[in-house]
C-alpha cells in the first residue's frame, strides 16, 4: 500500500532526478555522505512518522493538552513518539558534526522533517521549535550558553520555545513592552508577558529554553531597542544540573481550532509566582549584544519561514493523496450520458470535476514541495558553494523566496485541504476522516510567522526592493534560465517557457509602475494581490522546472505523465489568474485606500 502521507517517489524524484543532491557529496561538508545514507534517513524518517506520529494525530486533536492550574497534561502518545524522534537523531540531521550533528544536506533534512509533518504536525511542533530555538543560539549565543542549553536541546532533554509575541503586538514587535532589567552579576531580571507561545510549557522535557525578546530600559524605541534573552523555566547551574523553578508561570492555554496537539500558552515573566534567589524577576541571559535581538531572529527568519511553508505543504499532500485514495474507492453515479441504473456506479475519479479537484491539489502540493526543497537546496548553496559569489547569489534569491514559500503553500495548500473535503462529499465534512483536521491544523500557517498580509508587504516593500532591485533581478534572471532551457527543448517546454516568460515580464513592469512615484502609501495598497500573482508565477517555474527534469515523453511511466499533466493544468488553469491581479497592480487601484472606516 502505497503512503498516504507523502509520495517517496516525488521526493526521490524532486531530490535526485531535478535538484541532483547527490552531486553535493563531492563539497567537504556532505563528503562523509552518499545517496544511500540519504535514502536511509529517508526511510528512517517514514518509517518513525509512520508507526510513532500518525497513529495519535487524531487522538492528540481530541484530547488537547489541559491545565489545571499546576499541571499541563497531554495524552501519553506524544511523549513517546518525541522519544523515538530523538532516537533517531534526526533533529541534529543538518547540523555540525562538532555539535553532534549529522551534516546532511538541508535538502535531505527538509524532506526527512516533511514525513514528519505529515504524519503529526503538532507533535513535530516541539522538536522543530527546539531546533528553531537552537539554531538561533548557534549562530549568536556564546560558548557557554551552548554547552549549557544547545546540547541538552540536542541531546531532547531540553525543549525550545520562541518568546515574540505579546497581547497587544503581535506583527508589530516594535511596539513590544517586555523589559529585562540588568543585575550586580551580569544577569538580567525580565518582566512582562508573552502571548501565543506554542510548546510555552507541558512536562515533555527536564526544562524549556524560552528564547524571549525584551527591552533594556534606556535603550532606543521601536525596533532598535529590542534584545534577546534566554530566560529557562528551571535555572540551570554552571555544571549543568537543575536548580530551582525560574519566575515564568503559565497564566493559561489557549484553546485552538487546529494545531491543538502543541500546547500553546499565555506566559507571565517575573511576576512572583516564583521566587528565584528569594525575589521576583524572571532570571534571562543576555544572548550576544544588546538592542541585537530582532535582527537575530530575523537571521533565523528564513528557515523558520521556509519551514511554515513545508509543513503547509505537508498537509496539502496528505489531504491530497487521502482524498485520491477515497476517490478511487468510493462509488457514486454513472458517467455523463450512461443514466441506465441497470449498470453498475463508478468509482468517483471517474468524473471529470472529481479529477479536477485532484489536479488542482496535484498541482498545489506538488508544486509547494518543489518550492520548498528548491529553497532548502539554495541554504545548501549558501552556506557550501565553493564560489562567493554563488553564495551570495543563494541568499539573495532565498531572501526574495522566502515571503512566498512561507505564504504560497499557507494559502494554496489550505485550499488543497478544502478541494480534499470536497472530494470525500459529507463524509469529508465529518470527523471520521483525517481531512477535515488537517484543513483546521492548516489554517494556522497563513496566520503565525508573519500573516500573509505581512509577507506581502515584506515582498513588495522590502525585498523587490532592496539594494536597488537587485532581487527581482536575480528571481528574474533565474527564471529566465529555466526558460531558455525550455525554449532549447522545443515543443510543449517551449511553448510553457514562452508563457512564463510572459508573466515574469509582467512581474518586472507592475512592480517598476507601482514604485514609480516612490509613494510606498499607494505602491502597498494591493501589496496582497502582487504577493499571490507573484507567487503564481514562481509556482509555475517550479512546474517547468519540473517538466525539464522529465525523461522525453515516450520513455517515461504514469508518474512522469502525471507530472506533465498537473504542469499543464497550472500553466492553463492557475497562472491566468494573474492577469486581472497585475491587471488591479498595474491600474494602482484605489478602491481599498479609498475605502474609509465609517462607511463599512
Ligand atoms: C497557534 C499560534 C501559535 C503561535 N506561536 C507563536 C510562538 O510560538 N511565538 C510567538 O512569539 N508568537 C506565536 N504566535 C503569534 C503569531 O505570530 C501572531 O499571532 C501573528 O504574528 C499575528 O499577530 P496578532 O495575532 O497579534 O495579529 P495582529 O498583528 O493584530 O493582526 C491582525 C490582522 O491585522 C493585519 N495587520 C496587522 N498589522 C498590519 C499592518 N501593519 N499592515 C497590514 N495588515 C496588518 C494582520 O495581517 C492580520 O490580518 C502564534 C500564534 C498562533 C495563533
Amino acid at each position: 500500500m502505497p503512503s498516504t502521507l507523502l509520495s517517496r517517489r516525488d521526493l526521490d524524484f524532486l531530490l535526485h532526478e531535478w535538484l541532483r543532491v547527490s552531486e553535493l557529496v563531492e563539497r567537504p561538508r556532505y563528503a562523509e555522505h552518499s545517496r544511500e545514507t540519504f535514502d536511509d534517513a529517508l526511510d528512517l524518517a517514514e518509517r518513525v512518522a509512520t508507526e510513532q506520529f500518525a497513529p495519535h494525530n487524531r487522538a492528540a486533536d481530541l484530547t488537547e493538552p489541559s491545565f489545571d492550574g499546576q499541571r499541563v497534561r497531554l495524552i501519553p502518545q506524544v511523549r513517546a513518539a518525541l522519544d523515538s524522534f530523538a532516537e533517531t537523531g534526526l533533529l541534529t540531521a543538518g547540523l555540525d558534526a562538532s555539535v553532534g550533528g549529522l551534516q546532511l544536506p538541508h535538502a535531505v533534512a527538509a524532506a526527512c522533517f516533511t514525513w514528519f509533518q505529515a504524519a503529526n504536525v503538532a507533535t513535530s511542533a516541539y522538536p522543530f521549535l527546539t531546533l528553531g530555538n537552537a539554531n538561533l543560539l548557534l549562530a549568536h549565543g556564546s560558548a557557554e550558553q551552548v554547552d549549557t542549553y544547545v546540547r541538552p536541546m540536542l541531546d531532547g532533554r531540553f525543549f525550545g520555545t520562541m518568546c515574540l509575541s505579546e497581547p497587544h503586538a503581535g506583527s508589530s514587535l516594535a511596539d513590544i513592552t517586555t523589559r529585562a532589567e540588568p543585575q550586580a552579576d551580569g544577569t538580567y531580571r525580565v518582566f512582562g508577558t508573552k502571548m501565543w507561545i506554542s510548546g510555552g510549557d507541558h512536562e515533555l522535557a527536564e526544562n524549556i529554553v524560552h528564547l524571549v525578546l525584551a527591552r533594556i530600559p534606556g535603550g532606543p524605541p521601536g525596533v532598535k531597542g529590542i534584545s534577546l534573552f534566554i530566560v529557562p523555566k528551571v535555572l540551570v547551574g554552571a555544571d549543568g544540573s537543575l536548580g530551582d523553578r525560574n519566575d515564568v508561570v503559565l497564566a493559561g492555554l489557549n484553546h485552538k481550532m487546529g494545531f491543538r496537539g502543541t500546547t500553546n500558552t499565555l506566559l507571565n515573566f517575573g511576576d512572583g509566582g516564583h521566587t528565584p534567589g528569594g525575589r521576583a524577576g524572571a532570571v534571562g541571559h543576555l544572548v550576544g549584544p544588546p538592542h541585537q535581538g530582532l535582527a537575530q531572529m530575523f537571521h533565523m527568519m528564513n528557515e523558520a519561514r521556509i519551514g511554515v511553508g513545508a509543513g503547509a505543504t505537508a498537509l496539502g499532500y496528505t489531504g491530497y493523496l487521502k482524498s485520491l485514495a477515497y476517490a478511487r474507492e468510493r462509488p457514486q453515479g454513472r458517467p455523463v450520458g450512461a443514466k441506465d441504473p441497470a449498470t453498475s456506479q463508478v468509482p468517483i475519479i471517474d468524473h471529470p470535476d472529481v479529477r479536477r479537484m485532484l489536479l488542482a491539489q496535484k498541482s498545489y502540493v506538488e508544486g509547494a514541495l518543489a518550492l520548498v526543497l528548491y529553497c532548502a537546496r539554495l541554504l545548501d548553496e549558501q552556506h557550501t558553494a565553493p564560489a562567493e559569489a554563488d553564495r551570495e547569489r543563494a541568499h539573495l534569491l532565498l531572501d526574495v523566496l522566502t515571503p512566498i514559500t512561507k505564504s504560497w503553500p499557507s494559502q494554496w495548500c489550505l485550499h488543497a485541504n478544502d478541494l480534499a473535503i470536497q472530494v470525500l462529499g459529507g463524509a469529508g465534512y465529518t470527523r471520521d476522516h483525517d481531512v477535515e483536521q488537517h484543513y483546521r491544523d492548516n489554517r494556522l500557517n497563513p496566520i503565525h510567522e508573519g500573516t500573509h498580509g505581512i509577507q506581502a508587504l515584506d515582498l513588495l516593500g522590502r525585498k523587490m526592493t532592496m539594494r536597488g532591485g537587485a532581487g527581482l533581478a536575480e528571481l528574474t534572471a533565474t527564471i529566465g534560465d529555466t526558460v531558455e532551457r525550455g525554449r532549447k527543448v522545443g515543443g510543449e517546454a517551449a511553448d510553457l517557457a514562452d508563457r512564463l516568460a510572459a508573466a515574469v515580464d509582467r512581474t518586472t513592469e507592475v512592480t517598476r509602475r507601482l514604485w514609480a512615484d516612490g509613494d510606498p502609501v499607494s505602491a502597498l495598497a494591493n501589496a496582497t494581490a502582487y504577493l499571490e500573482a507573484v507567487g503564481h508565477v514562481v509556482i509555475a517555474w517550479m512546474w517547468l522546472e519540473q517538466v525539464l527534469a522529465l525523461p522525453p515523453e515516450e520513455a517515461g511511466d504514469a508518474f512522469h505523465a502525471g507530472k506533465r499533466q498537473a504542469a499543464r493544468y497550472f500553466f492553463r488553469v492557475e497562472l491566468p489568474r494573474t492577469g486581472p491581479q497585475f491587471d488591479l497592480l498595474d491600474s494602482r487601484d484605489r478602491t481599498t485606500l479609498d475605502m474609509r472606516p465609517d462607511w463599512f
